[in-house]
């Protein structure tokens, strides 16, 4: 084929797909051009996730009339004159490419008017091609309108995620210019839906909680820190608040979002030690230095930036987090995890922040502890009878003493003996003591009862006061992306205001707990791109409500509330693990007992 210098049409929709990927980058793009116009209040709104509707208003300085058609120019921008300027770079745009971009892959009107002018303009873009400038009546500022994106690059829209996604990516970064720009007055919408909303009074806190709410909110932990020109301020999480990715560690640099893999790490460095292996802490850090230390041309979306010393910026950094949460955030207490001599007890990287868990190995035997009574004689097996229905009542409510046999013949049968620590349930079995850790098995006990009810129609129980949960903006579309799952598991919530919600039923079973946390546990673990089959999602919802909503470690229960839980724990299906998969119980055998005691042999 001959080399011939492509068409401008083609030129400009390639370089459009550098800078618009996706409905977020057009509503990016806009926003930063709203941020440097001088805007103090930006409302943005969108329909179906913005690949119907784009539509930013701002009350910046407006484009003046005789410009506007060189605004939707490519590389027309009114920020940059040369080179080197691109190293003193104040303003979030500098390309003068957005506009143009956005032009070439939509229908486009902007509508504009300045301090000075007398007059509104509007100029309209279709599909690149500028169709008409009109006078109109507008109020200063700039309204820009960006209809049917990629409607004629049909091959992107076959690109895009579904709605939900689309829209939570629109909202997240809403959300991260609100934090960073605190003293402008936000405001989104997406299908007339409320999203994120501030005052624009200049206070982190509040935008803080209109991203979070209110609980998080309150307990990040600010830092600020100035060393040799460079000045870091922001917000982290306590060690006890973490998050299973890295979503919500979130950098700006002279105001601008970007991503940085060194400074994840110098974060996560600074948490080293203090929160576990695989959970992530949320930041939001705002790292300021002179622009020419900075070189913020390295990427079409302007999303990476390279340091001049990158090494003086992560010091600094991880300098700041780590001060503030050493002094800050209480340490964990640590546990001696010898409870028995030869014993050892390995770091358990899946347990949770508010357990106190600790799975036992038994290294004298080779064996892992928790042993099952496929071991048992066979004539020590119960008769694999069925219960009726109901009987395994929740725990948490007094039931009979009277003793069914399990429906699991691999269980042992368990006389009750006592609890330890308010978190451990000891029982007697056939050969041994069994210690059983009250949150995991009553975990698995809920999991299963929730599960073998979904078919056919979970019992659900109205809320006498319905609880109010809010969550923080990025999660909205997550929750509602996953709200069948939640009727289908007996939840009935509802909208109840901007990222609130309203849980008006819950499970039957759920007797005791706290919904709105159930609730809220559900977002915050999703990681947004994660597509897993639904039938896995119905269950990692399920098992996150089921471990929100069971009895919690070092929560003292009554004697029937134990034997309760022993007798349901039988008829699990799967007694030996929680849904996450730790064990629910260890053994120490007979043998065992008698090695220790120096009875038999020696350990
Ligand atoms: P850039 O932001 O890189 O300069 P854009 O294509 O985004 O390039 O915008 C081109 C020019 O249009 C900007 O330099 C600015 O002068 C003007 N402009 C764009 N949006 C606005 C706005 N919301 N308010 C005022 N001026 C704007
Ligand atoms: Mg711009």
């Amino acid at each position: 084929m001959a080399i011939r210098i492509l068409a401008d049409e083609v030129v400009s929709q390639i370089a459009a797909g550098e800078v618009i990927e996706r409905p977020a980058s057009v509503v990016k793009e806009l926003i930063e051009n709203a941020i440097d116009a001088g805007a103090s209040a930006i409302m943005i709104r969108t329909e179906e996730a913005g690949k119907r509707i784009i539509e930013i208003i701002d009350n910046g300085c407006g484009i003046q009339s005789d410009e506007l058609e060189k605004a939707v120019m490519r590389h027309a921008t009114s920020k940059l004159t040369n080179a080197e300027d691109l190293f003193h770079i104040h303003t979030l745009g500098f390309r003068g490419e957005a506009l143009a971009a956005a032009g070439s892959v939509s229908r486009m009107r902007i509508t504009t008017c300045t301090a000075e002018g007398n007059n509104g303009y509007s100029i309209t873009v279709d599909g690149g091609k500028i169709t008409g400038i009109h006078q109109t009546g507008t109020k200063q500022g700039t309204i820009v309108q960006v209809t049917d994106l990629f409607y004629n690059v049909p091959a992107r829209l076959k690109f895009l995620k579904s709605d939900v996604t689309e829209r939570n990516q629109i909202e997240i970064l809403i959300s991260r210019y609100a934090l960073a720009y605190p003293n402008i007055r936000w405001q989104s919408t997406h299908d007339g839906k409320p999203g994120i909303r501030t005052t624009g009074n200049a206070d982190y806190r509040e935008v803080l909680t209109a991203i979070y709410g209110v609980d998080i909110a309150k307990k990040l932990i600010e830092i600020d820190l100035k060393e040799e020109g460079i000045s870091v301020f922001g917000f982290i999480s306590p060690v006890a608040l973490t998050r299973s990715n890295r979503r919500e560690m979130n950098f700006f640099v002279n105001g601008r979002w970007i991503q940085d893999v060194q400074l994840n790490s110098a974060i996560i460095r600074a948490y080293q030690s203090l929160i576990m292996v695989g959970r992530y802490p949320i930041a939001a850090l705002f790292i300021s230095m002179d622009p020419e230390e900075v070189d913020v041309n390295v990427h079409p979306s302007k999303a990476e930036v390279r340091f001049r010393s990158p090494d003086k910026v992560f010091g600094i950094v991880h300098r700041a987090v780590r001060r503030s949460l050493i002094f800050q955030s209480p340490v964990p207490e640590i546990h001696s995890n010898a409870q028995w001599p030869g014993w050892h007890a390995p770091a358990n990287p899946q347990s949770n922040d508010n357990e106190l868990t600790t799975v036992v190995d038994n290294p004298a035997e080779g064996i892992p502890v928790a042993f099952w009574r496929t071991e048992l004689p066979q004539n020590q097996i119960p008769p694999n009878n069925s219960i009726p229905a109901g009987s395994s009542s929740a725990i948490l409510q007094p039931q009979s003493n009277f003793q069914t046999a399990p429906i699991n013949p691999g269980f042992p049968i368990l006389r009750w003996i006592g609890q330890i620590g308010g978190t451990y349930v000891i029982a007697e079995g056939p050969d041994g003591l069994y210690l059983i850790d009250q949150h995991a098995a009553h975990e698995r006990i809920l999991f299963e009862k929730l599960m073998g009810q979904v078919d056919s129609r979970i019992a659900s129980q109205s809320l006498l006061e319905p609880a109010i949960v809010q969550v923080s903006a990025w999660q909205t579309s997550l929750l509602e992306e996953n709200m069948d799952i939640l009727t289908r598991l007996g939840f009935r919530i509802e909208l109840f205001g901007p990222a609130t919600y309203r849980i008006l039923s819950i499970p039957e079973i759920f007797t005791k707990g706290n919904p709105a946390a159930a609730v809220r546990s559900i977002v915050e673990d999703f990681e947004e791109d994660e597509t897993p089959l639904q039938s896995e999602i119905e269950k990692r919802i399920a098992g996150r409500i089921c471990k929100s909503m069971a009895v919690k470690a070092g929560q003292p229960l009554s004697e029937e509330e134990q034997r309760g839980l022993i007798r349901d724990l039988e008829n699990c299906q799967s007694p030996r693990t929680c849904p996450h998969g730790r064990p629910t119980m260890i053994h120490l055998s007979i043998h065992l007992l008698e090695r220790q005691f120096g009875r038999k042999g020696t350990i």
